[in-house]
């Protein structure tokens, strides 16, 4: 029995990467309070700017004091401001005594206990998760200890040989990705190989693009039908050793001799198991030459009906398909094709896999693996024996990831296309423009055991996040623009680091206007004390901007009540600013703004009644036509792909790779819709997490009970208590298992 404490020890360490402070970027409010009803409001401008004048000696102190500002600036995610440090750390520390207090107040109310046999992994010391050093975190960790060393251990080969795609079917989506990372990062680790096993797959050249998108290169594609005459050569073999029949039952019958419905009624084998060899014989190659309509004739394995284990009760080995639709790359050669379990096991062989790896979907599947390499090591049909170990899968909460449902989203018309960036599909991923490397960082961090992992999709975005914080450039990106008038301003033009902690990366030059565009959800009408951009009579600095500017009129649009223009003043004598919002000058380009959330609302969307058509969100886009960015764009794009990192350096990249953080907003990418005339951008990932929709994972564990039943439970809780909270809780059963099998998760 494998117990979950490497998946408690996983959690622990997960744990220790996310920041449980209350962050949340305050949403944009789309237009503004409209409290008063005129259409120009008038402020003393004159007093302000003679008060300028008067400063005049200082100018060049306070710009320069400025500009440093600017390059420390720290984004308070509260409320989507950029302020200095210090700033930032009293607000942190105001919001912190407010939180204890919270806290306190909650922990008098209630607390929840824990279930039997739980263990509370939350209260660790200071209630605050410990930091892991990023530095040192290695990406070959997963290969070196765990459940991959073991299976390595388990067969020490100087030439491992893995392959991909393991299993038969599926379109490509986010849990493949771990498979691939698992596959090729297993051989690489090793000094291997992997082959990419082609035909399984409907569109193999799309799945081999996203393999070398992941920076992995196939060392060789097979083909299983070029197996066909081998694999049927070794069909007649097992024939001939009595290991193999052709049977004429139909579905019902075949459930019945394993047992019913319920399968609680005796095993037995039908009268077609008795025939003889030449009988067999004679009717396996009538199936290959059409004597027999499709589906009334299938060569079963003879193996072990009274074997506790499904997969032994004397399964397929070939079939006549209902549907003869000519194959891809045999054509019309042949009626009869082998099952999964057949060719899988044997091409493992023909092509030398020492490490067959698949998911824990196929844990059953190893004994009839192993029974036709039994059947090798008695040296009766092939030489050589590959060896299967099974990984849990990576699950996905709120979303959904099968071809039929996928499909259905696509020609109903909810989204896009395959390729939305809303959608896990690994082309949707792609397009929405995550970088490769946070995808495999996210698989490594996971590490790999037996167990099912089941992720929410918040876990993943703070991979994406760390992914870009440190490697793509900044610029400034106004969604809804509303043009602010400076009046003192003389053009001139700043210049302004890509990175400021990076020099490397270089900078570029923005025009300082007499008028720039701001976002209409930095102002506001009327101000308020624990309000920190710009308000009538209120100062706000402008990123890289020489001076703070102060507001000292506006004007609105009547028929919509919309403001239409603040005319404002650099303010060259007041204090340093609280806060510094992102601006554009006038004549910036335009580009059409996508902001993705999430497409369903629900963390279980096929839960829901009436299905998952019933839980679409109708805020997962929205479009900011008309937003505006800095020209610096040109040069970010250009100079793509950001981050530089495997599998997109030494190819032509897509404008998926064309990546930057809009100052203050959000991480963006280039949508595949762009031109070189229009920008078009998706959201990768917001600045900071949401911290109402943030949700911690605790896994806890339950004891086995007597049929050997192992169940583990996930927590998932709000990290604004401490308090354990027991809403979204996933139960995990694990199969007992009768066949003496290692029993996994
Ligand atoms: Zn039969």
């Amino acid at each position: 029995m494998v117990t979950c404490f490497g998946c408690i020890s996983l959690w622990l360490f997960l744990e220790g990467l996310f920041n449980p402070t209350t962050n949340q970027r305050e949403p944009h409010r789309g237009l503004p309070d409209y409290s008063h009803n005129g259409t120009e409001h008038s402020l003393p401008a004159i007093s302000i700017l003679f008060h300028c004048q008067t400063q005049f000696g200082s100018e060049l102190t306070m710009a320069e004091t400025i500009a440093e500002n600017t390059a420390k600036l720290q984004l308070d995610a509260e409320t989507g401001e950029m302020v200095s440090k210090n700033e930032l750390k009293k607000r942190t520390q105001k919001r912190a005594k407010k939180t204890a207090a919270a806290v306190l107040r909650n922990s008098r109310q209630a607390s929840t206990p824990l279930p039997t046999g739980g263990q509370d992994l939350t209260n660790t010391p200071g209630g605050k998760p410990a930091k892991t050093d990023e530095a040192t975190f290695d990406p070959d960790a997963m290969f070196k200890q765990g459940f991959l060393a073991e299976v390595y251990k388990l067969r020490q080969s100087e030439n491992v040989v893995t392959r991909f795609p393991p299993e038969p079917n599926g379109y490509l989506h986010l849990g493949h990705s771990k498979a691939i990372a698992i596959n090729f990062g297993f051989a690489r680790h090793h000094g291997g190989k992997t082959v990419h096993n082609a035909e399984k797959e409907e569109y193999y050249l799309a799945i081999e693009e996203t393999i070398r998108w992941l920076g992995f290169t196939p060392s060789e594609i097979t083909y299983a039908s070029d197996n066909f005459q081998r694999m049927y050569d070794l069909a007649e073999e097992l024939i001939k050793k009595d290991k193999a029949y052709v049977c004429h039952c139909n579905e019902s019958e075949t459930k019945l001799q394993r047992g019913g419905e319920d399968g609680l009624t005796p095993r037995y084998r039908c009268a077609h198991a008795k025939q003889d060899v030449d009988t067999n014989l004679k009717k396996f190659r009538g199936m290959r030459d059409g004597e027999y309509a499709p589906q009334t004739a299938w060569l079963r394995m003879k193996q072990d009906i009274e074997n506790p284990n499904p997969q032994m009760w004397d399964i397929a080995a070939y079939r006549i398909p209902k549907d003869q639709h000519p194959h891809l790359r045999t054509g019309t050669k042949w009626r009869v094709y082998p099952t999964y379990d057949f060719a899988h096991c044997l091409c493992d062989s023909f092509e030398g896999i020492t490490h067959s790896l698949c998911t824990t979907e196929f844990i059953m599947s190893r004994e009839s693996y192993e029974w036709l390499n039994h059947l090798y090591e008695s040296r009766l049909l092939v030489e050589y024996q590959p060896m299967q170990r099974e990984y849990g899968r990576l699950k996905l909460d709120g979303t959904v990831l099968s071809k039929r449902d996928l499909r259905r989203l696509v020609e109903e018309k909810v989204v896009r296309g395959w390729d939305d960036p809303r959608l896990y599909t690994l082309k949707g991923i792609r397009r929405r423009g995550i970088p490769p490397a946070a995808l495999l960082a996210f698989i490594y961090e996971l590490g790999v055991t037996t167990a099912l992992t089941s992720i929410n999709i918040k876990r993943f975005e703070q991979s994406i996040r760390r992914c870009l914080e440190k490697d793509v450039p900044r610029l400034m990106l106004v969604l809804d623009p509303v043009r602010v008038v400076i009046e003192d301003a003389e053009e001139q033009d700043l210049d302004i680091p890509f990175l400021p902690r990076d020099p490397k990366m270089g900078s570029h030059k923005i025009r300082l206007t007499k008028s720039v565009y701001i976002d209409r959800s930095d102002f506001r009408e009327v101000d308020s004390k624990d309000y920190f951009r710009l308000a009538p009579g209120k100062i706000v600095g402008l990123l890289h901007m020489p001076y703070p500017i102060k507001a000292i009129s506006f004007t609105k649009d009547e028929a919509t009540g919309a403001v239409t223009e603040i005319q404002a003043v650099f303010d060259k004598d007041g204090k340093k600013p609280k806060t510094f919002i992102q601006w554009v000058p006038e004549g910036s380009p335009k580009a059409e703004v996508r902001i993705h959330a999430a497409l369903f609302k629900s963390d279980q969307p096929k839960s829901v009644p009436g299905g998952f058509m019933n839980d679409i969100n109708p805020d997962s886009e929205i479009i900011w036509p008309n937003a505006m960015i800095e020209t610096g764009f040109y040069e970010v794009r250009r100079r793509a792909p950001w981050p530089e990192a495997e599998g997109e350096k030494t190819r032509e990249c897509g404008p998926d790779s064309i990546r930057f953080q809009g100052m203050r907003v959000a991480y963006f990418a280039c949508d595949s819709d762009s031109t070189d005339d229009k920008i078009v951008l998706n959201r990768i990932v917001a600045l900071k997490e949401d911290s109402k929709s943030m949700g911690w994972v605790d896994f806890c564990y339950e004891n086995s009970d007597s049929a050997g039943v192992f169940s583990v439970k996930a927590f998932h809780r709000s990290h604004r208590s401490t308090t354990v909270g027991h809403s979204h809780c996933i139960l995990i059963v694990l199969q007992s298992c009768p066949t003496g099998l290692t029993s996994s998760m």
